[in-house]
Order: C-alpha cells, then structure tokens, then sequence
C-alpha cells in the first residue's frame, strides 16, 4: 500500500526499511547455503529452542516502526521491533496498536505467529487479526508481501500459528487506534464460576461502553473482572511500576485510574504474578531490584541464567519435590469456561488464573492454523507455575490438553506440548499446513510445525 503523499503519515521509516531488506537479500544470494534465522534479542518461548547457533543471517536488525499513518489507523512494523518499542513510537502521537500483548519484548512478529492475546480482544480478536499485510522471508531468499487480498492470502491466512515454520516475517502492517491520556479500572468481584463467566459474556458485547475487558481468578471463591476505559481526565493516578503491585490492586480498590502508558504495561513489571519467583514482590527485595529492574527481561535473564547452571535442577532435588512445569494459554468457549475452571481446580491447582475473553474480529477469515468458531466468545485461560507431582513428566499438561480439546477449545504452542503426531495434525489443519509448506519451503529449510512444537 502506498503512503506517499499522505498528509497523516506522522512517522515515515520507509526508506530505511527498503535499505535493511535490500541488504539483506543480497547477503541471502551471496550465502546461498546459510540457515536462516531470528536471532533476536529477546525471547518469551517456554520450550526449548534448538539450533539458535546455526542461525548465520539474521532478521535482528529488523526492530523498528517504518510507519504510522493515523488518518487511516495503520502501523508498518519490522518483524522483530519489540512491543515496548512499538509503543513508544505510537503513543506520541496518540495511537497504540490495537491489542498489545503484556509483555514489553514479545515482537510483532512473535505475536502474529504466535496467537498473542490482550485485554482488547474481545473487541479486535487476537493479534493476528490486527494485521493488514505482512513481508515474509520465505526459505527461497525471497521476501514476498502475503495480503488477504493477493496471492500469497493463503499464506496470509496460515502464517498465525506457524512459528517460523513458513517464513519470517520482516514486516507487518498493524492496525492502531487513537489512545486518550488515562485509562479508568473497575474491579468486579464475584464468588461463584456461573455468574462470573455469565457476567464477563454480557460485558463483553458492550463494546461501546469499555475498551478493555480481563480477569483475574484467585480461588473458588474470589475472581475479579477488570473493566477497563479510556478517558481524557484522572482525579489520581495510581503507580504500579514501583513498590504497589498491580494484580494485588484488584483485591484492594473497587475502582482505580491509571496512565495509558502503565496500564499497557501492567502486567510486566510482576511479570502478571510469576516476580514471586524472584522474590521481587518482598518488600525489602523489590526495593533492592528498583523500578528499572522491576520488568519481565529482569525475570527472564534470571531464569535462562538459574536453568543454564541447572540451578532450578538442583533445588528441586533438594526439595525432593519433583515438580512440573504447567506454563500454558488456553482458550476455552465461555459456556464450557466453568466446567474448565471446576477441573483445573481439581487437577491442576494453580492460582492466580489470568483471564481474556476474545472474539473473533471478522467472521469472514479463517486463519487455517489456528481455527476458531466466529460465534463463540472464548475466554483465554493462563497460568505459569509448576506443579509438584508424583506421575511421568508431562502428565499435567496433557491432562489440560484433553480437556482442553474435550471442551472443543484450542491451546497455544509457545510453551510445551505432549500430542501425539496424529493428534497435532487434528487439531492444527495437516492438509493446508503441507500445501503451504510444499508451496513456499519446498525443501524442508524451516522445521516442520509438529518437530518444533512438540518434537523437541
Ligand atoms: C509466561 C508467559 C506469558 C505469556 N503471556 C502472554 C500474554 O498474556 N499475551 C500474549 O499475547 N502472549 C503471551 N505469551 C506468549 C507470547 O506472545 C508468545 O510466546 C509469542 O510467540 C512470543 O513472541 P516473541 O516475539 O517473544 O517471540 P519468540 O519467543 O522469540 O518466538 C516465538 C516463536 O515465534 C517465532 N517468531 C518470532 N518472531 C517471528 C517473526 N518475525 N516471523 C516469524 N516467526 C517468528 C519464533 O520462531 C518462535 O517459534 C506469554 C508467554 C509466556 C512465556
């Protein structure tokens, strides 16, 4: 799409976008043999990622904002700029995508090809569906624009729950929307699953009313929906990005306001609630961390450090307390969204549970790996722990991928998973995933979405 000549494009990158992906094309012909690869700075995959070193030409550079175009509600995006540099760039002048997931340094690209999720999809879908075109790097050398409406929309449809396995993409065009200065919070409490999820339904066909909707359930007996909406003037401002930690506010105030800014950013500097991990929600710790420090990449940067010396190994033999990792998001209809709770209780056990109800946004696109029922309202389920367990590894998690399917609901890949081959290709569209394969990797240069999901 051609911007030139329009008076609302406020930021313009493009030039610079042009150079990065000329050169990078040239070093792909002069290298004919070398591998691919992402090699990003940050990461948010909870499963292991194999092969990081063979990667020989990098997509690193391809971190900023081409464009933003606020007449027509567009961002061009590199594939790898982070949502944190994303943000910074939009809100300057009053725009923000139109769903940006929690974490500061989940990319663009990242949410795409992984189904990322916010607060507003129940009104825009997921973040796949906030993007308008995208330039993929396909296993040819070659960086080719998918479009629902050219070509390449099947490539389009199926790059979302790809992971990497079809292409890369180096840049994707992104809706936004016009931001005020604050954000206004209520927090709704409920006590029993039937008239919580019941709630949250009727809630979320206001879409006028709020422009964010999400949750927290604490027990049986304690869970919040955060309504959330922007406006123009705050009698106060709450600060969560210091010693006061957000998800407890939902506990303590009935109502609460906050910049748009922190409120984009609320659930990174705990991390959601995970920072317990890292002692930083002890007062005295949290004061020693310091508010620069208090963000996910600090956690992250602890955890790669604690499991590349097999720390987190060694503790648990200590324990003796074999545990399991359960890190996973769900999305589950709301009518089945109690019968998932009352099991995840029974079986699972991990609290808090963040909660994100989701819609499809356009009923006339089907994303082919990542197929969902354009009538239902789906309500995102996500809990990070671990379990401690007497069974074979993985029994948990495949506990919730059986409920999960049961319950005719779809589970993310960014983290483990225990399916079977046969069972994966049920589930994630074999038939289209081999032609797109066939068509644009040929020759198997990328892995296959299976043998990178599961198989390692
Ligand atoms: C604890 C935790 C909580 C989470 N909570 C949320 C949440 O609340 N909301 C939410 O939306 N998401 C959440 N996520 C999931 C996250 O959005 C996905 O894992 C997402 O894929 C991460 O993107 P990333 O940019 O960090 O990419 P990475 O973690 O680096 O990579 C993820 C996958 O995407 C592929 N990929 C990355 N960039 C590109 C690209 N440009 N082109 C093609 N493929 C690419 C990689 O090959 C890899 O397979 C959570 C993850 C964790 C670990």
């Amino acid at each position: 799409m051609s911007l030139s000549g329009n008076p609302s494009l406020v930021l313009d990158n493009r030039a610079l976008y042009l150079q990065k992906k000329a050169q990078l094309l040239s070093a792909l012909k002069q290298q004919k043999d070398s591998t691919i690869g992402l090699n990003k700075a940050t990461s948010n995959l909870f499963r292991h990622r194999l092969d990081k070193t063979k990667s020989q030409i990098s997509l690193k550079d391809f971190n900023g904002v081409v464009s933003l175009d606020t007449e027509n509600c567009l961002a061009e995006v590199e594939g790898v700029a982070t949502y944190e540099t994303i943000v910074d760039a939009l809100l300057p002048h009053g725009h923000m995508p139109t769903v940006v997931p929690e974490l500061k340094t989940i990319t663009l690209g990242g949410a795409t090809t992984g189904v990322g999720i916010e607060s507003s999809s129940f009104r825009y879908g997921l973040v796949h569906e906030t993007i308008a075109a995208l330039d993929l790097l396909t296993s040819s050398g070659d960086i080719i624009e998918c479009r629902p409406d050219n070509e390449h929309r099947n490539l389009f449809y199926g790059f979302p729950n790809s992971y990497g396995t079809l292409g890369y993409a180096s840049k994707l065009t992104v809706k936004t929307h016009p931001v005020k200065k604050y954000v206004r919070l209520r927090h709704i409490r409920h006590t029993h699953y039937k008239d919580y999820f019941a709630e949250l339904e009727r809630y979320c066909k206001d879409k006028e009313t709020y422009d964010f909707i999400d949750g927290v359930i604490f027990s049986s007996d304690e869970m919040y929906i955060c309504l959330a909406t922007f406006t123009d003037e705050a009698p106060y401002t709450s600060d969560y990005t210091g010693m006061n930690i957000y998800f407890r506010s939902l506990q303590q105030k009935e109502e609460d306001y906050i910049s748009t800014r922190d409120y984009i950013w609320r659930w990174d500097t705990d991390w959601f609630w995970c920072s317990k991990f890292f002692f930083a929600q002890v007062p005295w710790v949290r004061r020693l961390y310091g508010r620069d420090r208090l963000r996910s990449t600090t956690y992250w940067a602890i955890r790669n450090f604690c499991s590349r010396y097999k720390i987190t190994n060694l503790l648990e033999k200590i324990s003796r307390q074999p545990k399991e990792m359960v890190i996973q998001d769900v999305e589950i209809p709301v009518q089945h969204s109690e019968a998932f709770m009352q099991f995840f209780q029974k079986h699972i056990g991990i609290s808090p549970v963040w909660v994100c109800p989701t819609k499809v946004y356009d009923p006339n696109a089907q994303y082919s790996l990542y197929t969902m029922d354009p009538d239902r309202l789906y309500i995102n389920f996500g809990f990070w722990d671990v379990v401690p367990t007497t069974h074979e590894d993985g029994y948990h998690n495949r506990l919730i991928e059986d409920k999960v399917e049961e319950l005719k609901g779809k589970k993310s890949l960014y983290s483990t998973s225990f399916y079977s081959e046969e069972k994966f290709w049920k589930l994630y569209n074999r038939d289209l995933y081999e032609e797109l394969k066939k068509k644009y990797d040929p020759q198997g240069k990328f892995k296959n979405l299976f043998d990178k999901c599961v198989g390692n």
